[in-house]
Order: structure tokens, then sequence, then C-alpha cells
């Protein structure tokens, strides 16, 4: 399908990467129907004409000489989805812990996360980069890790991300306090060692050294401040993170309010809500995005729309582990951005953002008037804009101006035959199977399905010892976590 030489983009691990400026160069997406929800609900034959990783032109354009041309006749061009929360510390976890709560799964999650290799961290990464490419999704925010970091971590999730070809930004995931939400009643924090609080001074050395290190060659990869989640944080940390953010342009992404525990801890803390404290500490703006926002009060709805804040909903993890359901309805009312997300392999088992699509459209037709429903239209808007929006980056659009982040999809497959309504059809009927390539940033990363830009086989060869080795070096973790576990039963 490709006429020119992909080979040479394929990401040598040693070699390192070829910027995506050299790699961008130019291409043509020939012949395909062409959707920009934000234009036209039906899409149109057209091309599209991509420099230096950014459309440049979409219409009836004539090939240049010597110009790479994907030939897309009977594929249905539309933007790369953006999975805005994810974890790729929890890729190994699909299908664990059925039926656990909250805290029951965090402890757990401990003992699969923690300690990973840096060869590890990037298999990780490329596993879910491998499942998020067949499913359609071109870029992700990566809450990453869920323990204290340093710079080898930070290095080796960077560097992975690199490899894989898709945009990520990655969350600089820190608690510099207490995980109190998810110790059982009278148990030692000290007892939970990988859980310590990193120090703020660490963070204060570490974070800027990753943004000047990372967030500055590629436009694929950026970083950004990260809380846990706010109430784990102190004054000062959040405070360090709005100036940093603010400093370098950065976003600013967290958990918030996942589980009613963590809202009832915050009034008895602070007297007011998450959100009313980071609201009296004057560190909200539009750079923040919050994962689940489930336990919300109104007055924080009107915070999120006054700020500009941007929520990230998590349909199915929420769901997995009976966390609650967000107000989807009333944030869209009051005019606050939502992005979408699949949350970790450990909360969802899986990446696919379809079904978080096709989720986030059905969770309140049951207990809504027709007229609050989330229309397939929302859906998609929060996969595309929304976490645009989220990753404050040109995405999630085919136009000129904005990033080339592009899926394929065959026309010749069940969930798309006939063309009756495409949005509906990629929320409702589609589950990512129509997915043939991806080009993200210009550069084609999977063709006819086989990924490009790394060799899939030695990922699965690769990890195939992992669970076992983690179990033995984490023994003690495992061993607490099943204490933790049987004292919350
Ligand atoms: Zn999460």
């Amino acid at each position: 399908m490709i006429n020119s030489q992909l080979a040479s983009q394929s990401n040598g691990r040693s070699s390192g990467v070829p910027s995506d400026k050299a790699a961008g160069a130019s291409l043509l997406v020939r012949g395909a129907l062409v959707l920009d929800p934000a234009l036209d609900p039906d899409p149109r034959r057209r091309d599209i004409l991509i420099r230096d990783g950014v459309i440049t032109e979409i219409g009836e354009i004539a090939p240049e000489p010597g110009i790479e041309i994907v030939e897309a006749a009977g594929m249905l061009a539309s933007p790369g989805l953006v999975n805005a929360h994810m974890h790729s510390q929890s890729a190994l976890m699909a299908g664990f812990g059925d039926s656990l709560s909250h805290p029951a799964f965090m402890w757990l999650t401990q003992a699969h996360t923690s300690r990973l290799t840096p060869e590890e961290i990037r298999l990780t990464v490329l596993l879910s980069a491998i499942q998020m490419l067949r499913t359609g999704t071109s870029a992700a925010i990566d809450h990453f890790p869920g323990q204290r970091f340093g710079m080898a971590e930070m290095d080796a999730v960077l560097g992975a991300w690199r490899e894989s070809g898709l945009r990520v930004m990655l969350g600089m995931r820190f608690f510099d306090d207490e995980f109190g939400d998810i110790l059982p009643e009278g148990m030692d924090a000290g007892a939970a060692s990988v859980l310590k609080p990193q120090p703020l001074g660490e963070l204060r050395a570490l974070m800027p050294e990753i943004v000047s290190r990372w967030h500055c060659c590629e436009n694929r990869l950026t970083v950004c401040p990260a809380p846990s989640h706010p109430d784990r944080c102190t004054d000062a940390a959040l405070i360090f993170s709005a100036e940093l953010a603010a400093k370098h342009d950065l976003a600013i992404h967290t958990h918030l309010l996942e589980t009613r525990r963590q809202a009832d801890m915050a009034r008895e803390r602070f007297g007011t809500t998450s959100l009313g404290r980071l609201e009296a500490l004057g560190v909200l703006s539009d750079r923040w995005s919050s994962a689940h926002s489930i336990w919300l009060e109104d007055d924080d709805i009107a915070l999120m729309a006054r700020h500009g804040m941007i929520a990230v909903h998590n349909p199915e993890s929420n769901a997995r582990i009976g966390a609650g359901v967000m107000r989807t309805p009333d944030l869209l009312a009051a005019g606050v951005a939502v992005a979408l997300g699949t949350d970790g392999v450990g909360a969802n088992d899986n990446l696919a953002m379809h079904e978080a699509m096709r989720a986030a459209a059905l969770l309140h037709r049951t207990s809504e008037p027709r007229a609050r429903w989330v229309s397939a239209g929302d859906a998609f808007s929060m996969a595309t804009a929304g976490g645009a929006r989220a990753m404050r980056q040109p995405i999630g659009r085919l136009a000129p101006g904005y990033r080339a982040d592009i899926v394929l999809c065959n026309l010749r497959s069940p969930p798309l035959t006939p063309l009756n309504n495409v949005i509906s059809q990629l929320v409702f009927a589609e589950t990512g199977a129509s997915v043939e390539t991806m080009i993200v940033e210009g550069r084609v990363v999977m063709e006819n399905r086989r990924i490009l830009a790394f060799d899939e086989a030695e990922v699965f060869a690769a990890l195939a010892d992992v669970p076992a080795r983690l179990r033995a070096r984490n023994a003690d973790l495992f061993t607490q976590a099943e204490r933790i576990v049987a004292a919350l039963a």
C-alpha cells in the first residue's frame, strides 16, 4: 500500500529513533473517505497532504514527484483516538482480581507494578502501544508510575514511548503525603514501604530535569506534573506543580475523587472539597485534567467550568471496581470539557477506546431523560477533541494546521457496512477490529495491521517470563497486599 521504504523508519532500540522531523517529511494519504466531525459528520473522498507531521491540505491533490503515498481508497480516515488516562505500568494485569474493593485493588496493584526494571518498563509500554495502535488510538496520557520514581524510571518509560511511535503525554505521577484513602483503619502507613511519600525536595530536583530532557525535542513526547491525587500531596507540592506547569507551559494531570472515601476524607481534612482546597491554594487553571472526577459536588462542577478544567471520564474502569458513575450529563450541561480514557489495564483489563466511547454513550440512558443522554457525537468528541485539550496539542481533527494523527479503517468490515452514520458506527458498532493503518505525527507506524515502529514479536517473546520474575522479586509485596486485602474483606 505504501510506495516508499518504510523499513528505514523502524526503530532500532539501540540505534535510537529518528526524529519526527526526519521521519515526517511529506506524506500523501490518497483517496480515503475523510472524516472531520467538526466540519461535517459525513465523510468525503479526499486526499490528505502532510508535511513535517502537520496536515497542510485536504482536497484533490496531485502528488509531487517522489512523495511517499499511502493508497487509502476503500478506507475511512478519521482522527486518531486519544486515551486521556491510562497507566502503562499495569499492562500485565488483565483479568486480575475480580470484585475487589478500591483499596484492595490498589494494594495488589503495588505488588504487580513495583520495582520494574527499565527493560520491563519498556515492555509494558510497548505492550500498551500494541493494543492502542491496533484499536485506533494514536495518543495517550500515561500516568506513571505508581510509586516513587527516579530518573532511571522516567528515562525508561519515555524512551519506550518514543520507540512506540505513539504520541504521549507522560504524567510524572507523584505524592509527597500519605495514601490515607486506601489504608485500613488503624494500620500503620509505615508497613506500606513502597508507598512512602517522596520528599518534595527530591521532586523539586527531578521534575524540572525530566522536563528539560524530554519536553523539548519531539512534538510526540510531552511531560507534565501529575499528582497521584491532590489529597495525597502537600500544599507546597501542589503549588510547585502549578508553578512548574506555568513556567514551561505544561498540562497538569491527576486522579480526582474516584471514591466516596476520598470525598469524605477531604471534607474532614480540609473542611471543604478537594477542588475547594485547590481553589483556595490558587492553583486551578485550564492546565488541569482530572481522571474519574466522580464524587463532585455542584460547586466543584462550577469550579471546573470556570477554570476550563478537563474531566477525564473512565466509564468502564469505574464500573469494574464499583467506584461510582461520573456526572457526565451535569458536567456537559455546565460546559466542562470532557475527555475519555480507559484507565490502566489493572482496573480496566484493556486499552480499547471504542469500548470506552460506547460505555460513555450508554451509561446514563437508563437513568436520565433523553435530553440529557450522552450522544454518539458527544462520546466521539470526548475521545478526540476532549483528549486534545487535555494533552494541550492540536490533534483530534483532520484539518489543515492539525498534527497528522490518522486512523485508516477498512470500510469492508461488518461494523462499517453499510455506512449509515459514521460517528454512530464508530462509537456503537466498531471495536477497533477494522483499523488497518495508523499514522502518527505524519509517520506510518502501523500498516495493514503490521506494526512498523517496533518489533512486536520481540515484545511478546521478552514478556514471557516477566510475570514469574515479578512474583519472585515482589514476594514481600504480594504477602503484604494479601494481608491488607484480608483485613479489608
Ligand atoms: Zn488511573
